[in-house]
C-alpha cells in the first residue's frame, strides 16, 4: 500500500477532536486495516484524496450522486440560488417545484414533506404511520437499515420465531423495542405467522423495508414476498412503508413502484433526492399525508427542512434524471462492468456471487447466493478486506464494508467501468 503522509496527519488530527475521526462510523474503515481515505475533492466518477491520489468511485456518496461529483448543470443553479440566500426557515418557492416533480414522476406520491436526512424521513414515516392506524407495532425485516433512530436500532432475531428483538446499539431502553418486530427477509411464513397472530394483526401500524435492500448487499424482494406484504397490510389496515432512501430514483425512475409494479402507502426518500445535499422525504397517500401538523395531529418539522439551496440540488438531479433512455444507458453502463465481473467469477470459479439491481450491485465474497441477512452474515469478511485494500491501491474506491452496495453513475466512463472490471478479474484469480 502507497503511502498517504498527508491524510493519515490530517486523520490523527480528526481523531483528537472527533470519536473515531468520522462523523458516521463506517467511514473509520474498521476491520480494514488501514487507515480512512481522506477526501479533498471530487469530480465526475473520480475522487481525489488529500495526497492527491485519484480512485474510481463506487461510492458516490452512497449512491446519492448519480449525476456524479461536482455535476456541472446542478452547481450552476445551486450557484445562483445560493447568491439568493442559504435559509430562511420560511417557505420558498423551489419546495413546491420539487414536490410538484416528485408527483409528475412518482403519481402516488399524492403529498410530500421534506426532511433533511432518510433518518428523519423514515422515522417521521413511522410516526405518521402510528398517528393514522392509532396502531403500535411496526414490522421491519433483519439486515434492512432505515436509519438510526432507536426503534429501528435491533439486534436481528435469529429463528424465525424471535420476533422480539434486543438493541444493536447501546443507549436505548429495551423499551424502545417493545413495539419493534424484526423478521427475516423475504420469509413468507414469518411473515404470515405475525399478521395471522390474533394479538398483534389488529395493532400493526406499519411494515417498513427495502424493496431491494442495500444496507446488507444488495438483496432484491421477491415479487411474491412484496405482494404478500401489500396484501397483509390492505387487510389489517397497516401502512406498508417502502424505504426508497437507497432505491429511489435508483433502480428505476419510479423505483420499487416501475420495478416490482407494487404502490407503497407511504414511501420514503433520500440520496438522490438531495442532489448532494441534505435533503429526504416522505410522502404518499394524500389522506394519511394529511394528518401532519398542521392539518393533522402527528407533529413533525425542521429548521432546515425545505432548505432552498438543497431543494434546488435536488430540483435539478431528478430533472436530469428525465433525459431521453437515462435508467437504460445507466444500466448499461454499469452491465459492461458487471458482466466482466460474473465472467472473471465464473472462470475463476471464485466462490463468490454479483446481485445487482439496475445500477447499484454487490459482490458478495464466500457466498454463491444470498437471499437475507442471515445468509449476508456468512460472507467471507477478510477476503473482502483483502480485496477492499487491493482495489484502492489499484485507484478504485468501493463502499468500505461487504454488506454494501457499489453504485454506477453517468460519469462513469467506459475506460474506468474497464479498467475496475480488469482489476477485479486480476484480484479474482490471484485470490483464488
Ligand atoms: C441511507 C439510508 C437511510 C438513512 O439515511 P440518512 O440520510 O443516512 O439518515 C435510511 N434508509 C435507507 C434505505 C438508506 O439507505
Amino acid at each position: 500500500m502507497h503511502q498517504r503522509l498527508i491524510s493519515d496527519k490530517i486523520y490523527e488530527n480528526l481523531c483528537e477532536v472527533i470519536p473515531g475521526g468520522v462523523n458516521s462510523p463506517v467511514r473509520a474503515f474498521k476491520g480494514l486495516n488501514i487507515k480512512p481515505v481522506v477526501i479533498a475533492s471530487g469530480n465526475g466518477a473520480i475522487i481525489t484524496d488529500e495526497d492527491g491520489r485519484e480512485y474510481i468511485d463506487y461510492c458516490g456518496s452512497w449512491g446519492a450522486l448519480i449525476h456524479g461529483h461536482a455535476n456541472k448543470k446542478i452547481l450552476k443553479k445551486v450557484k445562483e440560488r445560493i447568491n439568493l440566500g442559504t435559509s430562511f426557515g420560511i417557505t420558498t418557492k423551489i419546495e413546491g417545484e420539487i414536490a410538484h416533480k416528485v408527483k409528475e414522476i412518482i403519481p402516488h406520491i399524492e403529498k410530500i414533506r421534506f426532511v433533511s436526512s432518510g433518518t428523519e424521513a423514515t422515522m417521521s414515516a413511522v410516526r405518521l404511520a402510528r398517528g393514522y392506524t392509532k396502531k403500535q407495532y411496526i414490522i421491519k425485516f433483519n439486515g434492512h437499515y432505515h436509519g438510526h433512530a432507536d426503534y429501528f436500532l435491533v439486534q436481528a432475531g435469529s429463528g424465525v420465531s424471535q420476533v422480539n428483538p434486543t438493541s444493536s446499539s447501546a443507549g436505548i431502553p429495551d423499551e424502545m423495542l417493545k413495539y419493534t418486530l424484526s423478521l427475516p427477509f423475504n420469509n413468507e411464513e414469518a411473515l404470515s405467522r405475525v399478521f395471522e397472530d390474533p394479538t398483534l394483526q389488529s395493532n400493526i401500524a406499519a411494515v417498513i423495508l427495502e424493496p431491494v435492500a442495500g444496507n446488507m448487499g444488495v438483496v432484491p424482494a421477491t415479487k411474491n414476498f412484496l405482494k404478500k406484504i401489500r396484501d397483509f397490510c390492505n387487510q389489517y389496515h397497516s401502512v406498508m412503508i417502502i424505504d426508497e432512501v437507497m432505491t429511489g430514483f435508483r433502480i428505476a425512475y419510479r423505483g420499487a413502484y416501475d420495478y416490482y409494479d407494487i404502490q407503497a402507502d407511504l414511501t420514503t426518500f433520500g440520496k438522490i433526492i438531495g442532489g448532494g445535499f441534505p435533503a429526504a422525504a416522505f410522502g404518499g397517500k394524500a389522506e394519511i399525508m394529511n394528518y401532519l401538523a398542521p392539518l393533522g395531529p402527528v407533529y413533525q418539522a425542521g429548521t432546515l427542512s425545505g432548505n432552498p439551496v438543497a431543494m434546488e440540488a435536488g430540483f435539478q438531479a431528478l430533472k436530469l434524471l428525465q433525459a431521453p433512455n437515462f435508467y437504460k444507458k445507466l444500466e448499461q453502463k454499469t452491465n459492461l462492468l458487471t458482466n466482466m465481473i460474473n465472467q472473471a467469477i465464473s472462470d475463476t470459479k471464485a466462490n463468490a456471487c454479483l446481485q445487482q439491481a439496475g445500477s447499484m450491485f454487490t459482490i458478495f465474497f464466500g457466498r454463491k447466493s444470498v437471499t437475507n441477512y442471515e445468509e449476508a452474515k456468512l460472507c467471507d469478511l477478510n477476503l473482502f478486506a483483502e480485496f477492499f485494500r487491493y482495489m484502492l491501491s489499484n485507484g478504485v474506491y468501493i463502499p468500505p464494508l461487504q454488506m454494501e452496495a457499489w453504485f454506477v453513475s453517468t460519469a462513469h466512463t467506459k475506460d474506468y467501468l474497464i479498467k475496475t472490471g480488469e482489476l477485479v478479474a486480476q484480484f479474482l484469480k490471484k485470490y483464488n
